[in-house]
C-alpha cells in the first residue's frame, strides 16, 4: 500500500513538474520554450499542408510607467489578466504564450495575414475596453503594440537564401526569422505611437514600412 501511494506521489510530482515545464508559472499560459518548440512544429506541418501559419507579437506599452506610478503588484495583475484574456478569446487551435516580461506570442495556425491582423485587432479592442483600477480613485487601460509574420507559400517562394524545412536546424532558423519579422512590425508600431498593429508582413523579402 505504501509503494502504491509513493507512486502514485511520484506520479502526481512528475506532472506538476511536466506542466512547469511547459507553462508560466505567473500566467499559467505556454512558456516562451513551449512556444518555440511549438512553432517550429507548426512549421513542420506547413511543409507538409502549405497551409498559411501566422505569428503575433505582442507588448505593453508604457508598461514601466505603470509598473512605476502603481507598483509592481499591480503591473503583475494587469500580466496576469491579459494572458487570461487572451488565451479564452482565441481559438483553441491557438497557442497564446508569455515570450517574457509584458512580451507575449500568438501561434496562429491555417490563419492568412489578413485574418491573423483581424483577429489582432478584434482582441486589442476589446482588451482596451477592460478597465484597470490600480489605485482608488484611478481607472487606466492598457494597450498592445504588436506585429505579425505570416509563413505562406509566397512569402516562403520569397525567401532567401532558401530555407529546406525537412531540416530540424533550418526550421529552427525559419522560426527565428518569422520571430525577427514579427518583432520588426511591433518596433515600427512603437516607433510610429504604440497601440496598434503592423500592417506588414516583413517576412517577405523586400517589405518596407507602411
Ligand atoms: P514600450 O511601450 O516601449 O514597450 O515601453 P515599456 O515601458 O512597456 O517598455 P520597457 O521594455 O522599457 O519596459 C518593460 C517593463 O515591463 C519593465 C518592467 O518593469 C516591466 N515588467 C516586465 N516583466 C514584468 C513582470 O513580470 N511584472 C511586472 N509588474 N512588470 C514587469
Ligand atoms: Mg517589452
Ligand atoms: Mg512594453
Amino acid at each position: 500500500m505504501d509503494s502504491l501511494l509513493a507512486r502514485v506521489e511520484m506520479a502526481l510530482i512528475n506532472s506538476e513538474f511536466r506542466s512547469m515545464a511547459i507553462t508560466d508559472s505567473m500566467t499559467r499560459v505556454a512558456n516562451k520554450g513551449t512556444f518555440i518548440d511549438q512553432l517550429q512544429y507548426h512549421i513542420a506541418l506547413f511543409d507538409r499542408s502549405k497551409h498559411p501559419l501566422s505569428l503575433a507579437m505582442m507588448d505593453i506599452d508604457n508598461f514601466k510607467a505603470y509598473n512605476d506610478n502603481f507598483g509592481h503588484l499591480e503591473g503583475d495583475y494587469v500580466i496576469k489578466k491579459a494572458a487570461d484574456f487572451y488565451s479564452k478569446h482565441l481559438r483553441a487551435t491557438d497557442l497564446f504564450a508569455r515570450y517574457g516580461g509584458e512580451e507575449f506570442g500568438i501561434i496562429m495556425p491555417e490563419t492568412n495575414f489578413e485574418n491573423a491582423l483581424a483577429t489582432f485587432q478584434r482582441l486589442h479592442w476589446a482588451f482596451k475596453k477592460v478597465v484597470f483600477n490600480p489605485k482608488e480613485g484611478v481607472t487606466r487601460g492598457i494597450t498592445f503594440s504588436a506585429g505579425i509574420s505570416t509563413l505562406d507559400v509566397d512569402s516562403y517562394g520569397k525567401l532567401t537564401p532558401k530555407i529546406d524545412l525537412g531540416s530540424s536546424t533550418e526550421r529552427e532558423e525559419m522560426a527565428n526569422r518569422m520571430i525577427v519579422s514579427a518583432d520588426k512590425g511591433l518596433y515600427d508600431v512603437k516607433k510610429m505611437g504604440r497601440n496598434n498593429c503592423c500592417p506588414m508582413n516583413y517576412l517577405i523579402p523586400g517589405s518596407t514600412a507602411p
